[in-house]
């Protein structure tokens, strides 16, 4: 029997009803006290999105899952202590496009325990996942895309976005067909969804997108869309790009995530979310999510520059910052680079309605982030910690429930349909799985800029994944893998699946 169990037993001889309450105490408490937790996070603000909890428990987790969250003493071989700081489940990203070791550590440190490349995804599906299999800090997944499939049925060769046939012409029936067949193969590999960027592919008919649509429909799979259009400029608005999904949407049941509202909408904003709030309100599946800049970046090469971009954006070359060299364009270098091409940060928001965005009940937050050797967005790094840093505690736009809320329960439900494995993510209780950042909300913030994207974010202390700890008193370990695929149950050439997983994951915890 532990001091504390006898301290309860002479506290409750005081009194009869006390004492009847307490009497069943002793016995739970000493079948607890022998449970040694492969790690206990002790004293922490414990916040749940999914019950509303928010108060000071300990966690214990064993076998990468969280088995306890009391505020009974609990023993661990690792021990955290989380007074004064914030215990969450770990951030869910659905749109993060670099992969890499490199962006995996800097999403780490952004309090991120899973990155999803939804939007631009992939055509090879196996392969991307067999390349990351074991060799992550952080858990990882894939959507088959649209984009990947008309580069293939047009004949270009692979890339991350088209830039010759793809971009330049309509596809005849035979090659939907072949798109399709294409998404088929990447569904039945167990791609999580499917992702469609339809302004890099300005010709892709109407048709051709429902098409899509329909085989996404078909195997569950929610359509994770960069809209046709930015902007307000008629007819060809975002507005209109808008109506074309959610009539997609109803037309074949599958359902609709829009990316980054706010850099796709600018002004119009506000009005692509009442259409989402309205689409929601007569069961359309339809959720969107958007990301704390007031910059966008994408590749200079791509459709998105193409005759009237100026006015499209409601912007100048001097709006647009080449990622290599941080320098602002001028028409001159503008044409030259897009001969190159490369990245290119497009200032083309305001902090009013990335404000609005991030305060809609109805927006997850995700990044759209990737980094090539330190060159980027500073969204790859920062915009989990800007969201906590700057918009909850500094500019009190949202609460922190709320923001926590928009990067872990709500992605996580996004997804649960086609992946069931997800129920176990974006929560923090008994069963889930221990996927968990500490932080101090006091100092969390931001630190990557334009100018130099590749810089941690302060202020996230411990990460686990998957029980295990991969960053501690503020630093990524070195040489911890725990990350795991996370991957669509499906019928064939299944490497690794949810019914897959080990039951007990190995628990490095010796630090
Ligand atoms: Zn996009």
């Amino acid at each position: 029997m532990s001091p504390i169990t006898k301290v309860r037993i002479l506290l409750c001889a005081f009194c009869a009803s006390c004492a009847f309450l307490w009497l069943p105490v002793p016995s739970t408490f000493s079948s607890k006290d022998k449970l040694v937790y492969d790690v206990v996070i002790m004293n922490g603000r414990v916040i749940d999105p999914e019950s509303r909890m928010d108060a000071v428990r300990n966690v214990g987790i064993l076998g990468g899952i969280v088995k306890a969250i009391t505020t009974e003493t609990l023993s661990g071989r690792t021990v955290i202590d989380a007074k004064g700081l914030v215990v969450a489940p770990g951030f869910i990203d659905l749109h993060q496009h670099g992969q890499t070791d490199e962006n995996y550590r800097f999403k780490v440190m952004d309090g991120v325990t899973t990155a999803l490349e939804l939007e631009v995804g992939t055509g090879d599906v196996d392969r991307w996942y067999a390349e990351r299999q074991r060799k992550t800090i952080i858990n990882y997944g894939v959507s088959v895309g649209h984009l990947a499939a008309r580069m293939a049925a047009m004949g270009d060769p692979a890339d991350f976005l088209p830039s010759r046939e793809a971009a330049r012409r309509a596809a005849t029936d035979a090659e939907i067909a072949e798109m399709k067949t294409f998404l088929e193969r990447g569904l039945r590999q167990g791609a999580i969804a499917v992702g469609f960027g339809i302004q890099y592919v300005p010709y892709a008919s109407h048709w051709e997108i429902l098409e899509m649509f329909r085989v996404a429909a078909r195997a569950g799979a929610s359509c994770h869309v960069h809209l046709r259009n930015a902007g307000l400029k008629e007819p060809a608005s975002s507005t209109q790009a808008l109506e074309e999904v959610i009539a997609a949407a109803a037309i074949t049941g599958a359902p609709l995530h829009v990316v980054h509202i706010q850099s796709t909408g600018g002004k119009a904003t506000p009005k692509l979310l009442q259409m989402i709030g309205e689409a929601r309100a007569r069961k359309l599946d339809v959720t969107t999510e958007c990301y704390p800049y007031v910059a966008g970046m994408t590749d200079i090469k791509s459709a998105i520059f193409n005759e009237g971009w100026q006015e499209v954006f409601g912007i100048d070359y001097g709006d647009l910052q080449w990622a290599a060299t941080g320098e602002r364009l001028t028409k001159e270098t503008f044409e030259r680079y897009r001969k190159e091409g490369g990245f290119v940060a497009v200032f083309s928001m305001t902090e009013e309605i990335v404000e609005t965005a991030l305060k809609s009940p109805l927006t997850m937050i995700a990044s759209d982030g990737i980094l090539q050797n330190g060159k980027g967005h500073p969204r790859t790094a920062g915009t989990y910690t800007r969201v906590l840093g700057h918009y909850v505690r500094e500019r009190n736009a949202l609460s922190l429930i709320d923001a926590l809320r928009k990067m872990t329960l709500m992605p996580a439900q996004r997804l649960e349909r086609r992946v069931p494995w997800m129920k176990s993510k974006g929560r923090l209780r008994a069963g889930s799985d221990a996927d968990v950042v500490v932080f101090d909300a006091a100092r969390v913030i931001d630190k990557a800029t334009y100018d130099d994207p590749a810089r941690y974010a302060e202020g996230v202390k411990y990460v686990l994944v998957n029980g295990v700890v991969v960053v501690k008193d503020g630093e990524v370990r070195p040489g911890v893998y725990p990350g795991r695929p996370i991957r669509a149950p499906h019928l064939n050439a299944i490497t690794e699946s949810p019914a897959a997983r080990p039951s007990r994951l190995r628990a490095v915890d010796r630090w």
